[in-house]
């Protein structure tokens, strides 16, 4: 069969924040850029980021970068790579003044400069008083920084492929990446997008547990993509869990609401955070903060007829404050919970919510993978920003409002590398007969009709095997279990069936794909997990509470070749300060 080809400079594989600020970056400089996504680009799950983006701007309080290097090295428990964390810090105000260019339209201070908000973890002074470097636009910042990057990119030229599905990566027998292999949604016909460079800009995999904040969507295409290409994904044990998604629901509700005042109760009534995190209360770290209220659910002293929640309480910032700063979440309490925040706390639980892990790159977004005596070498051709990659920004927990610095500064870098390599490989290199087989068997087993059990029955159960086994704590047990049957899903998963062919539309097909993306990434997951055997940032297992920096200070890689771990050395070296070692975390 004979599949219809495009070819481009660089292929980017994903419209959110991340790909798009690449392919800006890229279009501005001449290049010839094509964007996939699965869904219309603004529909991107960036679009949902409510609390802000991370900048040293100094607006409201004093501040510098150095301070916010520090508090993120600490945030991710001493995991994060120190040269790329300073290189993010030090970039965060240019990338968010460009932003303002774009046409991003910032909340405002009475001074008319860009309105910051206190978020969690933030301090001044290396630790000190709490620093406020959130920048935003209300609550609903990320539809902000989408929208102005889509028309930016529209102005720019950029050419979108929308509602196309990504299979794979394609390569040659020398390792060179050459593009991918995606479905046209709409018509189901196949489509070779070729490119000297290929950004993977996916996403996260929230969708692995049953409870999460994120979009339908966020299935971790591209990690898999990669982990079938051979290159394994990094630090996958480490999950956020958000303390705050509406209880039972999953909905988030923003830090920003703690941000601006807001604060825990558990079911007595009493301000919990106090006796945990003594200074930061109520804005330590996420994980601390989400361990706090599971311990509080677990010794009996959580909220409703369950007690199986905690309570959000805003209602003392008074209506104006809550109309004026967090519109959204109003809004989604009012429709969800029938509810007006400004009058009545909201029960809120830890859900599922940021992938820290994903592939391992270096700071201009090139994908690293180990050689054989343990130096690292980038592999041709191929680059992943956002956060579906593993910089690593972010660790073993990662601060609210690093993750929209991450895709901004990450997006950009990774784009002026692009340029740099373009500039010497002015051809295409051939692509080899049959480079897109595996990815067309992999579509056409979808098209033949099978018996086994349905997609989202199979769906439903990892959902609730990786949140059972794979949660806010672990231990040795369950993880061992969690293994198991993850590794039981992965096998029922190849008989599994569509339903009826004769009347499934090709979407059916796609949810059927990215299952078998999420069910490798579940594995990858629970396998990191178990194979950890320390409690570090957003991994806490309860048979080993410590963390262990003589074992455990490395990042850990898993591949598809079996479930064996390998593990290499975290970047403790930033680029031009000192670098700050291990300390006792406490907030
Ligand atoms: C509810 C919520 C609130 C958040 N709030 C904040 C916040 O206030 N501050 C902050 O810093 N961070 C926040 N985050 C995190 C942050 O928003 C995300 O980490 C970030 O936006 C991810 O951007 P991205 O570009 O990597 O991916 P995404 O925005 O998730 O985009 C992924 C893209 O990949 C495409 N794609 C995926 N698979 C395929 C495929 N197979 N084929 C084709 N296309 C594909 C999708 O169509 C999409 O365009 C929040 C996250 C959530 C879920």
């Amino acid at each position: 069969m004979s599949i219809a080809r495009r070819s481009f400079d660089t292929l980017i594989i994903g419209a959110g924040g991340g790909g798009l600020r690449a392919a800006l970056q890229l279009s501005r400089a001449d290049a010839r850029v094509a964007v996939v996504s699965k869904v219309f680009p603004t529909r991107s799950h960036t679009v949902a980021a409510q609390g802000g983006v991370n900048a040293a701007l100094a607006n409201v309080v004093p501040d510098n970068w150095h301070w916010h290097m520090f508090d993120t090295v600490k945030g991710s428990d001493y995991l994060g790579d120190q040269d790329a964390i300073e290189y993010m810090c030090r970039a965060a105000p240019r990338v968010v003044y460009e932003l303002e260019h774009f046409g991003v339209p910032f909340s405002r201070l009475d001074s008319g400069r860009i309105y910051q908000r206190a978020f969690g973890g933030q301090s001044r002074d290396f630790g000190g008083d709490q620093a406020v470097r959130t920048c935003a636009a209300a609550d609903r910042t990320g539809h902000a920084i989408l929208h102005s990057l889509y028309q930016q990119n529209i102005r720019a030229r950029t050419h979108f492929f929308d509602e196309f599905f990504a299979v794979d990566l394609i390569r040659d027998q020398d390792g060179y990446f050459l593009g991918a292999l995606a479905l046209e949604i709409a018509t189901g016909e196949p489509i070779l997008i070729e490119a000297k460079t290929t950004i993977i800009a996916t996403g996260g995999v929230g969708q692995l547990f049953r409870n999460n904040t994120n979009a339908l969507i966020n299935t971790g295409d591209g990690m898999a993509m990669a982990l079938r290409a051979g290159v394994p994904v990094q630090d996958m044990e480490f999950f956020q869990f958000h303390p705050t998604g509406i209880a039972g629901k999953g909905m988030l509700i923003t830090e920003a609401a703690r941000g601006e005042g807001g604060y825990l109760l558990n079911g007595e009534g009493e301000r919990f955070m106090e006796r945990y995190a003594p200074n930061a209360k109520d804005l330590a770290s996420r994980d601390v903060v989400s361990r706090s209220i599971a311990t509080e659910i677990r010794e009996g002293r959580g909220a409703g007829p369950k007690k199986d929640h905690v309570l959000l309480k805003v209602d003392h910032l008074g209506t104006d404050v809550v109309r004026k700063r967090l519109p959204g979440i109003r809004d989604m309490a009012m429709t969800f919970l029938h509810l007006d925040p400004a009058e009545t706390p909201i029960p809120v639980s830890p859900t599922a919510h940021y992938t820290m892990g994903g592939i391992p790159t270096d700071r201009h977004g090139q994908v690293v993978v180990p050689e054989r005596h343990g130096a690292e070498e980038a592999v041709p051709g191929l680059y992943a920003v956002g956060e579906c990659a593993c910089v690593s920004v972010h660790g073993a927990n990662r601060l609210g409002g690093n993750s929209l610095l991450d895709i901004l500064v990450f997006g950009r870098a990774a784009a002026r590398h692009v340029i740099g390599h373009l500039a010497e490989q002015h051809f295409h290199r051939p692509l080899p007969e049959g480079a897109a087989d595996a990815a067309m068997a992999r579509l056409e087993r979808w098209n033949t009709p099978r018996k086994g059990e349905s997609v989202p029955h199979l769906r439903a159960e990892m959902g609730r095997v990786m949140e059972d086994h794979c949660g806010v704590f672990r231990n040795e047990e369950v993880l061992q279990d969690g293994q198991k049957k993850m590794l039981e899903l992965q096998e029922r998963m190849k008989d599994a069936s569509i339903s009826d062919y004769s009347q499934v539309f090709n979407t059916a097909r796609i949810e059927a794909m990215e299952l078998e993306n999420l069910m490798d990434l579940g594995v990858a997951t629970v396998t990191s997990a178990l194979a950890r055997k320390e409690s570090r940032g957003a991994h806490s297992r309860i048979d080993y509470p410590e963390r262990d920096d003589i074992h455990w200070l490395r990042h850990s890689l898993f591949g598809m070749d079996g479930i064996q771990m390998d593990y290499k050395p975290v970047r403790m070296k930033p680029l031009t300060v000192d670098s700050f070692p291990p300390r006792k975390r406490t907030y």
